[in-house]
């Protein structure tokens, strides 16, 4: 299946299926988004141990499983398909991200992101409901090593 500029890309509602329960508000946030800019898609939602050890080794995350908030089924990371536009085509990232992130959100391309990480968008505070038991992981992990 691939991507579609349709206003509801069933490729990305795949990915969000991946794991169940992903965060209802993160989602549907995106999927608003994505009716009124069909160019945005996400290549990650929720990640389970064996996807972040990929991600951690490809660089694309800075985390082991269990630190990242996509292991918790609440961030994404998006990207955008365009006519001769790259993915990550800073010029949409900075015109049209800005304007669209509620307070709900943590958006890492955002000029004040605790870290920089262009395509990644996440639940505001997840590390508190985290603590407090409200997320739990995707994927529960065979040992408690976690
Ligand atoms: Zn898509
Ligand atoms: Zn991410």
């Amino acid at each position: 299946m691939k991507h579609q500029n349709n206003g509801a890309c069933e490729k990305c509602l795949q990915i969000f299926d991946k794991y169940p329960g992903f965060n209802q508000r993160l989602k549907t946030w995106f999927r608003l988004l994505q009716d009124r800019r069909p160019e945005v898609h996400i290549s990650c939602a929720g990640r389970g141990s064996i996807d972040q050890a990929a991600a951690l080794a490809a660089k694309r995350s800075r985390c082991k499983y269990g630190e990242s908030a996509h292991n918790f089924n609440c961030a994404i990371d998006i990207f955008v398909s365009l006519p001769n536009k790259g993915i990550y085509d800073e010029e949409w990232f900075k015109t049209v991200m800005p304007n669209e992130i509620p307070e709900s959100l943590e958006w890492y391309g955002a000029v004040d992101a605790t870290y920089y990480e262009l395509p990644h968008i996440e639940l505001r505070g997840w590390k508190k409901l985290k603590a407090d038991g409200t997320l739990t992981l995707v994927e529960v992990p065979h040992a408690k090593r976690f």
